[in-house]
Parts: C-alpha cells; structure tokens; sequence
C-alpha cells in the first residue's frame, strides 16, 4: 500500500533525533535501563513565571484564533528582544509567530525554494534541515566542515558551494550538533562572500543563541548587505525549557514574512493561544532569570568533555554553546566490539544501545558520518553513569 503514497514522502527520511528517542523510549517501557541522551531538550522544567503567565491566559479566555502571524503584543515582545540583543530592527509585519522553530524553517522552505534550486547547508547540520529542503524540492548541497576546524564551514569552502542554482545557505550558530558558535568576524567574513552573490537568501538559525558559553552571539543579518536577506530563526524550546509548547518566530524581509504568513494561513492558522501568551513573559524577562539553566548547560559540557576524553579513540571539538558533544569515533571503525563490527557511525550508536543502554544519535543524520551525537540536557548523575557505561563497553 506504501506505493499510494506520494514521491515526496517516500524520498523522505523519518527524524533520527525523534526515532532514537521513539527507541529509547519503548525499550524503557519494555524495563530495559535506558539512559536517553539523544533527544535535544532541556530536562528542566518550564520557569514558574512563564507557567504563570499561561495560566492567566487561560482564566483571561484566550481562546480564539490568534492572528496567523501571532498576537500583536508578542510580536513586540519578539521586536524588542531582537533589539535588545541582536541590535536587529524589525517593524511588525517583518515577525511571523510559529508553530515551532520547525514550522518557522518549513515555511521558510515553501516561501523561498523552486524545484532544483540548491541550498547550501555545512555539515554536520540540524538533521530536519535536508528533510525540509527536498520536501520543498530543493537539493541540499551539503559542505563538509571539519573537526580540526571546529566543524565551521570557510570563506573559501562556501565560495565553491555556490553555483548559479544557489538559491539558500541554512546554518545554526550554536550550532545543532557541534556546539559551535561563528564569531562576529567569521560571519563577517561569509557575508564577504555573500555579498558577491545577491541571489542567495540566508536563513540563520539562532534557537540556541542563549545556550552560549563563548560569551558572544552574532546575527548574520546584522552583517553589512545581509539585513535584506537573512531569515533570523529563534524560539523558545531550547533557552525557556519550553520544547512541548511549541512557539518559534522569524524576523525577515518584509516580502518572505508576508509569505510565510500566506502558507501558514492555509495549513495550521497561528500558533497555539495560550503558548503565545506565555512566550511574552519570557521574551520579556531579563536573560538573567534563565541563567541558572545555562550554567548547569556549562558545568555538565565541562563534565561530559572530561568524561569522555578519557575514553581512547574518542575525538572532541570543545562546543561553545547548545547541549551537545559531537564525538568523532572513526577510530573504531572496522573493530569487532561484543561480537558486532563497527563500520560506521550507525553501528557504533547501536552498539552503544544495545550493549551500553545509552541513546545517542547516528551522525550520519547530521551529514557527518564519522560522529556521534550525544545530548547532555540530563542529570550529572545520569551522564557521569552513561558515559561509564559507554567507556566500558568501548574498552572492553
Ligand atoms: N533548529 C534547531 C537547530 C534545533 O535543534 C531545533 C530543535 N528542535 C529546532 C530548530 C526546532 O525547534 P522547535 O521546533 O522546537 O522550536
Ligand atoms: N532539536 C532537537 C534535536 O535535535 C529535538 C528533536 C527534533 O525536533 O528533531 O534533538
């Protein structure tokens, strides 16, 4: 019966973060102890004074259609915090409220993409990202970074991406999954290339912009001629413990934000009402009020690169932001670890579920076979005994 059902889907890949975790999650339920470290969410709960502000929401009787583009007041709550700390100017009709980052990216995807236009994306890179692009026809073009270049793609590198079918370059900084952070000068110096090449629109994911040890973000669309062609992607799953909630938004050049208006108006209308409401309270708290978050995200980065980098064979860039190690583990390529040889990135994953009981994800998924994904938005104690876990079966 699979047959009946369209191309589109059937070249399509299932999420490997959400089928690793989906893994993870029926094998806890069959009694096995699993620690999951696959799954890319805080284990924090959402801060009281944004459950706050939805409860109020609910007994105000917020409970009608938002407008498509979300409430007025968020979108200043939106306008002023890209101001505050990306010295971005937005009016807004530039801001257009989603369900979810995702949604932001999918419509962005639709708005911006005609079959056979290329999209540039550095890899490794968020795993949706090529999903999204050949949903909407697009062919990624995928950019090998390298781990002695703490997995950032170069001037040089972008400049041979680009051909005349260049339509897009999408990257996140911190980046999902190599933690790492472009500088102000690094994406000054992309944008120098940029410059060379009006026709490509950039979309620049920021979700995890406040999840940054470095002590610096930068937005691409503060970057001289890149204003009027930068898609600024954020949210708030990752900073406000809000993943379940579902709330993402872009600022964008008026034109492509009028657009992803019009296609969520026929597909989902706005987002969530009371999850909007919310979202105001913590757009509008200083970031000081989530810093405890981020300084747990810290110490338990420092913990994990220590853990980790006593395991022989295992290589480490240091991620200067978001909640994830990106191992690169080719050295146990061709190995036989407990009866199973180990040819790739997806072998040794499987290993480390089936024999160690951890849940981590295949960097194949991120375009970057020779790594693994490991999430440390969990407990010390859960990763300290995780990571014993995985050193003792990988030097066994
Ligand atoms: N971009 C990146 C880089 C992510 O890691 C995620 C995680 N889900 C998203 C976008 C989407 O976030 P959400 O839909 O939860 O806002
Ligand atoms: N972004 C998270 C991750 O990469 C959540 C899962 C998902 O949306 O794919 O694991």
């Amino acid at each position: 019966m699979s047959k009946l059902l369209s191309e589109r889907i059937l070249n399509m890949s299932t999420s490997a973060t959400l089928a690793m975790a989906a893994k993870a999650r029926e094998l806890k339920s069959e009694g096995q102890d699993i620690i999951g470290l696959s799954l890319g969410e805080p284990d924090f709960n959402t801060p009281d004074f944004i459950k706050e502000a939805a409860k109020e929401a609910i007994d105000q009787n917020y409970n009608s259609y938002s407008p498509v583009d979300g409430y007025g007041d968020l979108k200043t709550a939106i306008i002023n915090k890209f101001k505050r700390d990306n010295n971005l100017e937005y009016k807004p009709s530039q801001i257009v409220v989603s369900t979810g980052a995702k949604q932001s990216l999918a419509n962005v995807a639709m708005a911006v993409i005609n079959p056979g236009d290329e999209v540039i994306l550095p890899a490794p890179y968020w795993v949706s990202y090529s999903e999204i692009v050949k949903l909407a026809e697009g062919i990624p073009v995928e950019v090998a970074t390298t781990i002695e270049n703490d997995f950032k793609m170069t001037p040089d590198q972008l400049e041979a991406a680009i051909t005349p079918k260049t339509k897009m370059l999408w990257y996140s900084s911190p980046c999902n999954p190599s933690g790492s952070v472009y500088s102000k000068e690094e994406l000054e110096a992309l944008a120098a290339v940029l410059r060379k090449h009006p026709g490509i629109i950039v979309v620049s994911d920021e979700i995890y912009e406040h999840i940054n040890f470095s002590g610096g973000h930068f937005s691409m669309a503060s970057c001289e001629g890149m204003y009027d062609r930068t898609v600024t992607v954020n949210g708030v799953s990752k900073a406000f413990a809000m993943t379940g909630w579902r709330i993402g938004y872009i600022g964008a050049p008026e034109y492509l934000a009028r657009a992803c208006n019009k296609i969520q108006g026929q597909i989902t209308s706005g987002a969530n009402c009371i999850a909007q409401r919310a979202t105001i309270a913590a757009l509008e708290a200083p970031v000081s009020k989530i810093g405890y978050m981020i300084e747990k995200f810290h110490e338990r980065r420092d913990l994990v690169l220590g853990l980790l980098g006593e395991i022989p064979g295992m290589k480490l860039n240091v991620p200067e932001g978001a909640f994830y190690v990106f191992p690169d583990i080719s050295d146990f390529f061709g190995k036989t670890i407990k009866g199973k040889t180990i040819n790739n990135a997806t072998d040794l994953s499987m290993l480390l579920l089936e024999e160690a009981h951890v849940a981590t994800v295949t960097g194949e998924a991120f375009g970057n076979p020779n790594c693994i994904r490991i999430s440390y938005a969990a407990s010390e104690a859960e990763l300290k005994e995780a990571i014993k876990r995985i050193k003792d079966v990988l030097t066994a």
